[in-house]
């Protein structure tokens, strides 16, 4: 709670303009604090008397935060695959081992999942901690976060890091919550402050006008997840020795709440939007369904995915998995072909990285056009079918 020393308090009022709450008053000449405080610090730190200090009560999970050590990766696996973002938080996780001088390790979770931490070593775990266990076969919220809070209690790592799938959304707040400490989802840059070797977590805020870099100052382990294809991966080297951990947990730990009946791989998961080369991606100015017909075949003709805008998935012509950008998936391909969208930031966010984007929309002054390598100015149901023609021809 927030501590006023009223012998110190000189009631200047620093505080209370402050004060973003409206929480702190200077009544008769001291500060005074009301029940809308939430403890930001930013009175604190504007007290030029040191009238006012923040007591915290540590949690009992927590105990003494220097106990905790290491950077772990949540490795997710799907179908019988490690997701790429494993490696790539790998990459990152490495950085910042090195620069706190401690072991990085990953967590591997499942059920027949061998060979998969030799290749996490590979790819430069030190450790690998690996729970193999039928009750793990299919992924649920209770049963993943179960392991991992389980795990993280015992070994007490400083940081975990996982990716912001739709598995690592789902289950890793319920890590964070099981161990009392924070998340910062969806990072883009990770790093470690000089000063007292916090994590610096850096993500989009307020529909990615800023970048915000939040720490998590008062408890461990400080987690956060990460969006596939932000992070690099380091260059796989089979050569790399580590150390494989097989452990058990008690049965009740794993032992779900929720029956997973049967688990069906969705058509369209057949082309992984994340890792296609080519990526097709269509907008409201598609129109209809009808619209995203074209755009799949000019997909088809090249061999890649086909994408949206968020306003082509809110009226209902495409699935949300299809979805780039803020709220939808982050794709980073050779060639992404955007037709009838706009450009908005949030859909920018997800696709901006990819090497080459053309662009097709009848207004010339559309915020596409500024991260376009190509622009064709025109109407989509003009050009799109010419494309295809003349791709085709190429084929044949
Ligand atoms: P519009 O902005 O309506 O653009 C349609 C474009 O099509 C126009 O430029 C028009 O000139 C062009 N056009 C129309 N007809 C034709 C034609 N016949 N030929 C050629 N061009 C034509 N959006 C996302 O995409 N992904 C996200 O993840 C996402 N997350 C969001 C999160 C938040 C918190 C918020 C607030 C918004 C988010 N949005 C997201 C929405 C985003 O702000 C835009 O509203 C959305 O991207 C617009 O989609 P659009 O470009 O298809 O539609």
């Amino acid at each position: 709670m927030l501590q006023i020393d009223i012998e110190a308090c000189i009631g200047c009022g620093v505080c209370e303009s402050t004060c973003t709450f409206g929480a702190i008053k200077v009544e008769g000449g001291v500060a005074v604090v009301g029940e809308t405080c939430t403890l930001c610090g930013s009175c604190v730190d504007v007290c030029e008397v040191g009238a006012l200090s923040i007591e915290r009560e540590e949690k009992a999970i927590q105990g003494n935060l220097a106990d905790w050590s290491g950077v772990w990766v949540y490795a997710e696996c799907r179908h019988g695959r490690l997701a790429p973002v494993a490696t790539e938080l790998l990459g990152a996780g490495r950085k910042l081992a090195e620069k706190r001088g401690v072991s990085l390790s990953a967590v591997l979770l499942g059920s027949q999942i061998d060979g998969m931490a030799e290749e996490l070593i590979a790819y430069g775990a030190d450790k690998v901690f690996v729970v193999d266990d039928p009750a793990l076969a299919s992924f649920t919220d209770d049963a993943y976060g179960n392991a991992l809070s389980a795990l993280a209690k015992k070994h007490k790592p400083e940081i975990i890091l996982a990716g912001a799938t739709a598995i690592g959304r789902s289950f890793i707040p319920r890590v964070a919550t099981t161990l009392a400490t924070g998340l910062t989802a969806d990072c883009t840059d990770l790093a470690i402050r000089d000063e007292d070797g916090a994590l610096l977590q850096t993500r989009p805020a307020f529909g990615g006008n800023i970048m915000a870099t939040i720490v998590c100052p008062h408890t461990r382990p400080q987690i956060s997840t990460v969006r596939p294809l932000v992070m690099k991966p380091l260059i796989r080297d089979a050569a790399r020795k580590g150390e494989i951990i097989a452990v058990n947990l008690d049965p009740a730990t794993l032992k779900p709440r929720i029956k997973v009946l049967e688990s069906v791989v969705e058509d369209l998961d057949r082309v992984n939007l994340s890792e296609a080369d080519i990526v097709v991606a269509g907008g409201r100015g598609l129109e209809n369904e009808k619209g995203f017909a074209m755009i799949r075949e000019l997909a088809d003709v090249l061999g890649g995915a086909v994408a949206a805008s968020r306003a082509a998935v809110d009226s209902g012509w495409i699935p949300y998995p299809h979805q780039v950008g803020q709220t939808g998936k982050t794709v980073a391909p050779k060639i992404y072909i955007a037709c009838g969208i706009s450009g908005a930031i949030q859909h920018l966010v997800g696709m901006q990285s990819a090497d080459t984007i053309i662009a097709i929309n009848r207004d010339a002054d559309a915020p596409i056009f500024d991260v376009a390598t190509y622009g064709i100015v025109g109407d989509v149901f003009e050009i799109v079918p010419k494309l295809i023609e003349k791709f085709k021809e190429r084929k044949n």
